[in-house]
């Protein structure tokens, strides 16, 4: 089965996002009993209306109890499918907005004649009760068959907000208040479409950036999802003031020389069963000018364009091919597709980019930690160290792993220790009785070392990387000696 497009991943950062859900049923439930708790209804079309003037729909990202309770409760039981586009048309929302403008105008005028009686509070709280009851049912049902944000497509509230959105931008009031989905520099974009994965109204921030780096889609609920999934750590909720700085000041260097390449695939090589390597000739630009730790992006699909960042594992002076080697995910989207490639695919790259593991060859000693799929950037590095005419002193490298079986490039460290006195490899192994090397973590090797003089760049999936900076930094390794790449 083809792995989903959608991911769910945690949406609930704040604190109200997380725990706002309980007003809904407070409301939608208890009101039934108690209908004055409708009234809480009041103020909450009052805030949202008079904050989407400044802020767009930022309420339906943050405080929106119904938006919590999509994005807490429903989405682990959630389909997560893809939103039918209908329900993202204009006409729907224009449709959803008339009827509930009709409707409601409809039952609070027949409320009208119990003015200044006892009863007149419960019969207006009654009215929000029961229109925020068939949202939690409408809305709940798609939430779990479909996504969970698909109420929120067309809601009448989103739709109000949209309209005093405008209204703000028209008096010229939003352009200064407004903060919106900001890349900080386009250059540095894997193109990985994770952004459009992870974001709950299911919209595609890489692909609609402005030319002032700004998302202008006013569908967008300000919710963030997409800033703390991006993995470039490009992304972020700015005015459009702020964006302006960043373009000023974000530094690309690593990403200057990034070009479009078309490649024909000449080798696939299975390293292991689930470990393959794919190398590249380039066809146009026939070489390009690319650095051992460096990456390069692999389009996996055109529609949505897509591409998958991959550390280049090669080294070859002439930069006519490169070659990647690729780990494949379970359920991995992108991994999936590279599976079907087959030699002499046209496939195009897009590259070079990084500097983070572009080794600086000044140095006298480098140590290198690479976790599991982390190490392919090494052994081009090693390499080109290796083959440098700077001769660096001292290159040790610590390669940590699971199990023994999973070790990759094993013979090619081997003989590059084997050939070279300045290199050694260390192999680490966290969980394997049968191994009968060194036991532990890469934390546990560079915690007996004499760290001295020494440049450190790491490799690896984030649950090594945080503990192996931890060690790092209670050696006293400063912190500009550390460069790190999460794989
Ligand atoms: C600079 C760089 C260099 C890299 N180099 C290499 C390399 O040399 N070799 C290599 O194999 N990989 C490398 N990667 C990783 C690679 O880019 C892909 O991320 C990887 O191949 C998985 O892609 P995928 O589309 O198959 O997985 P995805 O479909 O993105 O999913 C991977 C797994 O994570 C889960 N998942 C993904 N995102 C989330 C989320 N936000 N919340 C919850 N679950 C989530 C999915 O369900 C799945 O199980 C590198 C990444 C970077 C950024
Ligand atoms: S684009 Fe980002 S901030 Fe906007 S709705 Fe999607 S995930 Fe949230
Ligand atoms: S998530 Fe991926 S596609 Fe989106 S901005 Fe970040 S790097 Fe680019």
């Amino acid at each position: 089965m083809a792995a989903a497009f959608n991911i769910k991943t945690n949406r609930t950062f704040t604190l109200i996002r997380k725990r706002a859900w309980p007003i809904t049923l407070l409301v939608a439930i208890g009101g039934l009993w108690y209908p004055k708790l409708g009234l809480l209804v009041i103020p909450i079309i009052l805030s949202l209306t008079g904050l989407a003037f400044f802020r767009g729909r930022q309420w339906c990202g943050n405080f929106c109890p119904h938006g919590s309770l999509y994005d807490y409760l429903a989405l682990p039981l959630s389909l997560n499918k893809k939103i039918p586009s209908f329900f993202k048309s204009k006409g729907m929302r224009g449709l959803v907005l008339a009827w509930f403008g009709y409707s409601m105008t409809n039952r609070l005028l027949k409320t009208l004649p119990t003015l200044g009686t006892e009863s007149f509070l419960d019969k207006l709280g009654f009215v929000f009760v029961t229109t925020y009851l068939m949202v939690l049912i409408v809305g709940g049902f798609l939430s779990i068959f479909i996504a969970p944000r698909t109420w929120c497509q067309f809601c009448p509230m989103g739709t109000l907000q949209m309209l005093s959105y405008k209204l703000g931008k028209l008096l010229g009031v939003a352009k200064v208040t407004d903060q919106k989905i900001t890349i900080a520099a386009k250059e540095k974009c894997h193109n990985c479409g994770k952004c459009s994965r992870v974001c709950p109204m299911q919209l595609a921030p890489y692909q609609e950036f402005s030319g002032k780096n700004q998302f202008d889609n006013e569908k967008c609920i300000k919710c963030s999802t997409c800033v703390v999934n991006c993995p470039a750590k490009i992304l972020s909720l700015n005015t459009e003031e702020k964006a302006a700085q960043l373009i000023q000041i974000t530094d690309i260097d690593g990403y200057e020389k990034r070009v479009k390449i078309s490649a024909d695939l000449t080798k696939i090589t299975k390293l292991k069963e689930d470990v393959t390597e794919y190398t590249f000739d380039f066809k146009t630009p026939p070489r390009v000018d690319y650095k051992a730790g460096q990456f390069i992006l692999v389009k996996v699909q055109d529609n949505p364009r897509m591409s998958r960042a991959y550390s280049i594992s090669s080294y070859n002076k002439d930069g006519r091919c490169l070659s990647v080697t690729v780990k494949t995910m379970t359920d991995g989207y992108g991994t999936g597709l590279i599976a079907g490639f087959k030699v002499g695919d046209k496939v195009e790259l897009d590259g070079p980019m990084g500097k983070e593991l572009v080794v600086d060859k000044s140095v006298k000693k480098v140590l290198l930690v690479a976790g599991g799929i982390g190490i392919t950037p090494f052994r081009s590095i090693v390499t080109e160290l290796l083959n440098s005419p700077n001769k660096i002193e001292e290159i040790k490298l610590i390669y940590g792993v699971n199990k023994q079986q999973e070790f990759i490039f094993d013979e090619d460290f081997k003989k590059m220790e084997y050939e070279h006195k300045t290199f050694e490899f260390i192999k680490v192994v966290a969980a394997d009785d049968t191994w009968e090397g060194k036991k532990g973590f890469v934390t546990n090797v560079i915690q007996e070392m004499d760290l001295d003089d020494y440049k450190v760049y790491i490799c690896g999936p984030k649950p090594m990387i945080g503990p192996a900076m931890k060690v790092l930094n209670q050696r006293n390794v400063n912190e500009e000696n550390i460069f790190v790449e999460s794989a």
